[in-house]
């Protein structure tokens, strides 16, 4: 048997109100919120944050491919599956791949990943993940969120939704497109593409369930992902399957998160589904794939087992703010030097420490350290270090700094000394927060973000967020 061994989500801590959108246009926004990536989160970041939550699977089955799908890769040259394979501690050689340029990437990558499970009889781990530009006022605006989710692929006893069939149509039209220069999506009238969108969708569903023997009446779950929410809802009205069917669909709360939106509706609907059901994917972008999963007994385990999102507690931001993040408003970075360019040398130097998170800890009186040192403080022995990886530790805040100068797109800058379990001390800076939301003794977690970009090159490292609903010391 093979299909998913497992699944996480990573949605961004902060929301917009779409009214909020609305009201800065003297419009409609429309209602609920949608999800916005910090002014420090990526495609790239939130994907590694996904995967990471799989981490007690991947110790497990450790993948021997890893596949990272975007359409806002943060490079157009420069693979972001071999950063993620670093913060993730794989192997070098494990089959670093990046899939992109339609939203099709994430069941693109899927079938691929599945192909891979087949004939290496090896899991595999996939990251989608997107964080789309929408053109301020486009009808899209209010709807295109951000967000990330990871699936391990596997086979064995321990699946936990089998694939039973697959299919794709490919179809040459130009409804959603983005020229390598262009920052935000274009798209053809709604019409056109609702139009070339049911067809392929149609084309594609009937195909996988020739494949199975089966109908669509018989089928427990569908999920459409399309160019827009309003786009899926309409193809999956025209499937005239039932509504509980496409429940997973209907959000008021995280918008259309891009390559990650057909999977994060898989995620959801798997969340609330038994056992020997089943889930049919049906993925637009020039075409469409069709998945078709059943879960097993061991979806209920999966489901008690993963971790729960830390609080609720989203907080709602300005359209100001927005604009800021998004880098859709210049604003003047005040009298302060900008940042130098990271060398590469250096980066390359750093990079176990950088991305994968490895302190030292001496192996004499397993006093551990970060960054890495040579010397221990405590014993004196001198070159007695071995690696030591920070990540899953717990930790919480010794003291901390807000600093309301230096030049930040979301400031005030918040640093804090961090007590890690193991003993080291670490310096780090706390995102996700203002001021009031930390005190000394608030536990925090480590979340991978973006520090800043600076000739052309994303400079990447370990932040800490607050664990929110956790109790304070002090
Ligand atoms: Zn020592």
């Amino acid at each position: 048997m093979k299909g998913l061994l497992g699944y996480e989500v990573y949605i961004p801590h902060y929301r917009i109100a779409k009214k909020e959108i609305g009201t800065f246009h003297k419009g409609y926004g429309g209602k609920g919120t949608k999800a916005v990536a910090h002014y420090d989160e990526d495609s790239l970041t939130m994907a590694v944050n996904a995967a990471m939550s799989l981490s007690n699977l991947l110790s497990k089955h450790v993948p021997s491919s890893l596949y990272f799908a975007s359409t806002t890769a943060p490079y157009a040259e420069k693979l972001a599956s071999v950063t993620m394979a670093k913060t993730l501690h794989l192997p070098t050689d494990t089959k670093t791949m990046d899939f992109g340029n339609s939203l099709r990437a994430a069941s693109n990558a899927f079938m691929a990943g599945m192909n891979s499970v087949e004939a290496e009889k090896k899991p595999v781990l996939l990251s989608m993940a997107d964080r789309r530009n929408a053109k301020p006022n486009n009808p899209v605006e209010a709807e295109m969120g951000a967000g990330a989710v990871s699936f391990l692929l596997g086979e064995g006893e321990e699946v936990i939704a089998e694939l039973v069939a697959s299919s794709t149509v490919a179809s040459e039209e130009v409804s959603q497109w983005r020229n390598t220069d262009d920052e935000f999506v274009r798209q053809w009238e709604d019409r056109f593409i609702a139009h070339v969108s049911t067809k392929s969708v149609f084309q594609c569903a009937k195909q996988v369930l020739e494949k199975t023997k089966t109908t669509l009446e018989e089928i427990d779950y569908v999920i459409v992902s399309g160019a827009s929410q309003k786009l899926s809802l309409s193809i999956a009205k025209a499937l005239q399957v039932k509504q509980e069917k496409w429940a997973a669909m209907m959000d008021e709360d995280i918008g259309h998160i891009g390559t990650a939106n057909g999977p994060f509706m898989v995620a959801k609907t798997l969340s609330n589904s038994q056992p020997n059901e089943t889930i049919l994917w049906l993925q637009v972008g020039d075409g469409c794939d069709g998945v078709l999963l059943k879960t097993t007994e061991n979806i209920v385990h999966h489901q008690n087992e993963r971790r729960q999102p830390v609080g609720k507690g989203n907080e709602l931001i300005s359209y100001s703010e927005y604009l800021r993040w998004y880098d859709l408003l210049t604003v003047d970075e005040g009298r302060r030097p900008s940042a130098p360019t990271p060398s590469a040398p250096a980066l390359n130097r750093n990079v176990e420490q950088n991305l994968g998170l490895f302190g030292s800890k001496c192996t004499q009186c397993g006093q551990s350290y970060y960054p890495k040192q040579r010397v221990c403080v405590k014993c004196h022995q001198k070159d007695e270090m071995e690696s030591f990886s920070l990540q899953g530790k717990k930790a919480k805040i010794a003291t901390y700094t807000v600093d309301y100068l230096a030049s930040s797109v979301s400031p005030p800058s918040i640093f804090a000394v961090i007590d890690m379990e193991g003993g080291s001390r670490m310096l780090a800076q706390v995102t996700d927060c203002g001021p009031t939301d930390i005190s000394i003794g608030t536990e925090v977690a480590f979340s991978f973000r973006k520090l800043y970009d600076a000739g052309g090159i994303h400079n990447y490292y370990w932040k800490v967020v607050p664990k929110r609903g956790v109790q304070h010391e002090s």
